[in-house]
């Protein structure tokens, strides 16, 4: 009897939440009227940045093609005269990106970015690979005083190894003896 009154209370409780919304004014985004602002953190449309310079940050180095657990991002490294490495082309297949962020996380330079536009829908899946040319923009993104070229340990024309910002000299491995 018990168990009988309580399913009529759990059925009448059901009822009146709905009953209450019948009455309430509806809510409804018109989308894409309306955009809703998406949080800072939004993971969505990858980009390449660049640095205060205006250089590019990706060093091709290959960590984010390594981390990324679908395996959609893929480059071909090279080095300019003046030693800073950059990727000569460099491809993202966002028909497999699940948006993890992990390309970001891994990322050395803060070249690589989510961004929080997520209007990429395609129906032809092959329009959904991006070269470099349609990755590569013309700012820094969200960390945009970061030069990792001022910061490495390699000889470039901001300076030679051990110059740069916080650098410490180079020392001689093979005197690291235990
Ligand atoms: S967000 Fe994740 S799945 Fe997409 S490219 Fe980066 S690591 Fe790969
Ligand atoms: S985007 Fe970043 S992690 Fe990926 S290759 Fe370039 S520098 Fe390395």
């Amino acid at each position: 009897m018990s168990s009988g009154l309580e399913a009529v209370k759990a059925l009448a409780a059901g009822f009146a939440t709905t009953f209450k919304h019948l009455f309430r004014k509806p809510i409804t985004e018109e989308y894409p009227e309306y955009r809703r602002q998406l949080p800072e953190r939004a993971r969505a449309r990858i980009i390449l940045t660049r640095d205060p310079d205006g250089g590019e940050r990706c060093v091709a180095c290959y960590l984010c093609s390594a981390v990324c657990p679908v395996s959609c991002i893929s480059m071909q490294s090279a080095e300019r005269e003046d030693g800073r490495r950059h990727a000569s082309w460099f491809r993202i297949n966002f028909a497999r990106c699940i948006y993890c962020g992990f390309c970001e996380e891994a990322c050395p330079t803060s070249a690589i970015q989510l961004t929080s536009m997520f209007e990429t829908c395609e129906r032809k899946i092959l329009s959904l690979v991006y070269e470099k040319e349609d990755l590569l923009v013309d700012h820094g993104g969200k960390d945009k005083e970061y030069n990792f070229y001022k910061y490495t340990g390699v000889a470039t024309q901001e300076g030679g190894k051990g110059e740069h910002i916080k650098e410490a000299k180079p020392v001689n491995v093979k005197s690291n003896l235990p």
